[in-house]
C-alpha cells in the first residue's frame, strides 16, 4: 500500500496539475498509456466539478491517491455547496449549469473510465467523490 495527498485551491489553473500529479504518483506502477489517459480523464471531470460546481469564490480541493497491488483508489473532495439530488446528477446530459455549455457528462465520463465511483454530499457541506481502477 501506498499513498499520497495533496491540498490545492480550487481554480481552474490547477487541473493539470492535479492530473500529472495523479499520474505522476502511479508511474512507477508501470501503467499502461489507456489507464493513465482514463485516470486522467476521471481526475480532470471530479476536479472541475468541484472547481465550477462546488464553490462560488475560493476554495480548496483535498486530492489523495492510494494503490494497492494494482488497485487505484482516488478520493477527491471539496467543502463547497454539496450535491442535492445525487440520483438525478449521476444521470447522463443533467446538468445545473446549461447556461455555462455544460454537457452533464461529468459523472458518465467517470463512470464509465473507472472500475467503480462512489459520491458522497451533504448540502452546504460539500462532494467527495471516491474512484476505483485496477491497473492492468
Ligand atoms: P460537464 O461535466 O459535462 O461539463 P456537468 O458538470 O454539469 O457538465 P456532471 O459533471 O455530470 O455534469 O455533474 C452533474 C451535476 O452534478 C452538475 O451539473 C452539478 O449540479 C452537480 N455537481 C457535480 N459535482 C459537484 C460538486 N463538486 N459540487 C456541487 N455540485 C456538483
Ligand atoms: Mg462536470
Amino acid at each position: 500500500m501506498n499513498k499520497m495527498k495533496i491540498t490545492f485551491d480550487a481554480v481552474s489553473e490547477n487541473e493539470s496539475f492535479a492530473r500529472l500529479a495523479v499520474s505522476g504518483f502511479l508511474l512507477y506502477k508501470n501503467p499502461n498509456m489507456g489507464d493513465i489517459e482514463d485516470i486522467k480523464m476521471a481526475v480532470s471531470e471530479a476536479v472541475t466539478n468541484s472547481i465550477i460546481h462546488g464553490y462560488d469564490g475560493e476554495g480548496v480541493i483535498d486530492l489523495s491517491c492510494s494503490i494497492e497491488g494494482r488497485r487505484v483508489c482516488l478520493v477527491i473532495e471539496d467543502y463547497g455547496k454539496g450535491i442535492e439530488n445525487i440520483e438525478k446528477a449521476r444521470e447522463p446530459m443533467y446538468t445545473s449549469k446549461p447556461e455555462c455549455e455544460r454537457s452533464g457528462l461529468g459523472f458518465t465520463v467517470m463512470e464509465s473510465f473507472m472500475d467503480g465511483l462512489e459520491i458522497s454530499s451533504q448540502l452546504g457541506k460539500g462532494t467527495r467523490i471516491t474512484m476505483y481502477k485496477d491497473l492492468a
